[in-house]
């Protein structure tokens, strides 16, 4: 018999390791950028053509490569930064894997151009598909400039898996902060299709932030800063009163280099505990320093989950460190700090156990029950009731969730066929508030129980939906304009979307530089706060992007219903419920809210007789 296994060319290795460090134009920008800054770049500039699908180029002033060095540096596990395995446990680089630029190489095409700081000549190399196609001495200046042209195209699979221009943009973009924010000495220039999108001067962090996210952050920020013998915490955290609907500003770094965290977010959000409006985030821009020793960054391909030695303790200390940021803006009740002096954390032992804190609450108050509905117009609500975990579970995997489609939700059970009619309601049967919830009415078959938020989010869809057919409302003009100031990514979410937001009765207009102005709303909308429906828009259409096709309008038309919907919590008249019923059954769909969810169900009489036997 013949054997049949064999080596893989380096060309097909490179690929397919390819697949997993470079997913879009974003990634390589990522790894570029962090090899100029292992350089020892502080001016880095960006150009990129397409969303970078045709080009992506970046000039470092680092220390640049000799000759051979260039031409190694595109070999698959070729690297300058560690020489043995034990140096993985003090890494204090970006990479150390040397894949990304034999990765790059076997899946475009690479002009590189590098002259090391100590010769007089450079060298040139162009690469693709893993293959040289020349060499030569150039003339250059100092430093590497690298352009990587027609990304995947040797790979048409990995190409066509790509997302429009504007939703690739945004992941550069979002690359590009997570970096400019680690790196706030760095010079750092983001051009695409000839216009510039950042240039951010080297700086202290704090400006950088607010070159980052506009100068609206500045008043916003509040200090941390906490050392203690497992880890240094700095950084800084928004006030809750300016926390956004949608996520965007809540970064953690370790050792300078971005990560993902979703435990420490926690520990985070734990500090702000009642102090948030509902359904918002904070922002929060956290900087962790820990030896290295006690921290594995590899692994993940893309380094940006980080496994921690001690991660009980140091979400302890986060916790802490929030909190008595927020201390300083004189809204935590709880604890007495002297604004000056650091807090006070005992120092723990790797090996002693951490017990989690606890922490008494009563599970039936709820502060927004007073509140009272809004009545006729079932305006805007308070929902407290959703746990900002659910935030987070979105800020994770919503982004490319294909689930977010209403088309694609299946009903875990069929619709719920009722006898129901709305003229039936109007008569004797009375209805009940359920924990400001739910809606309770006797029915032939039995008792129906209905969602109220869910209930009022298809009728106002619905009525959206037609509003859209029917063009019928011009734009009402607002006292005060307001004049709203994006950060870039969400400004590109917007400016894709604003000619259909405006055929259906906005007036939003951009003033270049990240803002736009809104000028009017629909005459008819529940709640015409500019400023909120622009979020929860820009939120929506992050949530919803790359799901299987769904109408613009129909997303702004979920959005709306979202944002203007009655929360939980609001106590309703009889009246107010009698007619919130009626919508729902003259609606074309009243069992399904507009993202899939069940909105009533009924409790047969057989069940409800089964029970009292
Ligand atoms: P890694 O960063 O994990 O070492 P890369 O494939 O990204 O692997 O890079 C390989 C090597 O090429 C690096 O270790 C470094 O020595 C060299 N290199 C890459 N980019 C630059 C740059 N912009 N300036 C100087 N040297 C570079
Ligand atoms: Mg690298």
């Amino acid at each position: 018999m013949t054997d049949i296994i064999h080596l893989l060319p380096d060309s097909v290795a490179n690929q397919i390791a390819a697949g997993e460090v470079i997913q879009r134009p974003a990634s390589v920008i990522k790894e570029l950028v962090e090899n100029s800054i292992d350089a020892g770049a502080n001016q880095i500039k960006i150009y990129i053509k397409d969303a970078g699908r045709t080009l992506l180029q970046i000039t470092d002033n680092g220390c640049g490569m000799s000759e051979t060095d260039a031409r190694m540096a595109f070999e698959r596990h070729a690297t300058s930064k560690i020489t043995s395995a034990s140096d993985l446990f003090s890494i204090r680089t970006k990479g150390f894997r040397g894949e990304a630029l034999a990765s790059i190489a076997a899946i475009a095409q690479v002009n590189l151009k590098t002259r090391h700081t100590e010769e007089e000549i450079g060298t040139e190399i162009n690469i693709a598909g893993s293959k040289v196609t020349s060499q030569e001495p150039v003339n250059c200046a100092k430093g590497t400039n690298i352009a990587i042209k027609n990304l995947f195209f040797n790979v048409p699979a990995r190409r066509k898996f790509l997302k429009s221009n504007s939703t690739e943009l945004r992941h550069i973009i979002f690359e590009f902060q997570r970096i400019a924010l680690a790196h706030p000495e760095a010079e750092l220039v983001l051009i695409h299709n000839d216009a510039e999108i950042y240039n951010l001067p080297a700086s202290n962090l704090r400006q950088r932030i607010v070159y980052v996210f506009g100068k609206h952050i500045n008043q916003n920020l509040t200090q941390l800063n906490t050392e203690t013998s497992i880890v240094n915490v700095s950084g800084f955290i928004g006030k809750p009163e300016f926390a956004k609907k949608t996520y965007g500003e809540q970064f953690f770094f370790i050792n300078n280099r971005y990560m993902r965290h979703a435990y420490f977010h926690k520990a985070v959000l734990k500090a702000y505990e009642h102090i948030l409006p509902p359904d918002t985030v904070p922002s929060y821009f956290i900087y962790l320093e820990a030896d290295p020793e006690t921290i594995d960054v590899n692994i993940h391909p893309t380094k940006t989950e980080i496994k921690f030695e001690d991660e009980q303790a140091i979400f302890q200390i986060i916790h802490a460190s929030t909190k008595e940021a927020l201390g300083k803006f004189n809204i935590t009740p709880s604890i007495d700090f002297d604004s000056e002096t650091a807090i006070n954390i005992p120092v723990m032992n790797r090996h002693t156990e951490i017990k989690p804190p606890s922490i008494e609450i009563d599970p039936e108050y709820n502060p927004f029950e007073k509140e009272h509905y809004n009545r006729g117009n079932f305006s805007h609500g308070s929902s407290r009731s959703r746990d900002n975990a659910t935030h987070w579970e979105k800020f994770y995997d919503g982004f490319e969730n294909p689930n977010l489609h209403p088309d694609s939700f299946k009903p875990e059970q069929e619709a719920v066929q009722t006898t129901f009619t709305s003229s039936g309601s109007a008569g004797s049967s009375g209805h009940i508030q359920l924990r400001g919830r739910y809606i309770l009415t006797s029915v032939k078959s039995g008792v129906m129980i209905v969602d109220q938020k869910r209930a009022h989010e298809r009728i106002l869809f619905e009525k959206y939906i037609h509003m859209f057919a029917h063009a019928s409302s011009p734009a009402q003009q607002q006292l005060f304009p307001e004049s709203i100031e994006l950060d870039p990514a969400d400004y590109s979410f917007l400016s894709d979307i604003l000619d259909d937001v405006n055929s259906i009765g906005f007036d939003i207009r951009s003033l270049g530089q990240n803002t736009v102005v809104v000028y009017g709303c629909p005459a008819d909308l529940n709640n015409p706060h500019p400023k909120d429906l622009v979020e929860h828009l820009i939120e929506e259409f992050k949530n919803t992007e790359g799901a299987v096709k769904i109408s613009a309008k129909e997303r702004i038309a979920r959005s709306l219903a979202r944002s203007t919907a009655i929360g939980y919590g609001n106590t309703m008249e009889q009246e107010e419920m009698r007619e919130l019923i009626d919508k729902l059954f003259a609606c074309e769909n009243p069992n399904y809210s507009p993202s899939g969810k069940l909105i009533l169900t009924i409790i047969d009489i057989d069940e409800i007789e089964g029970k009292l036997k």
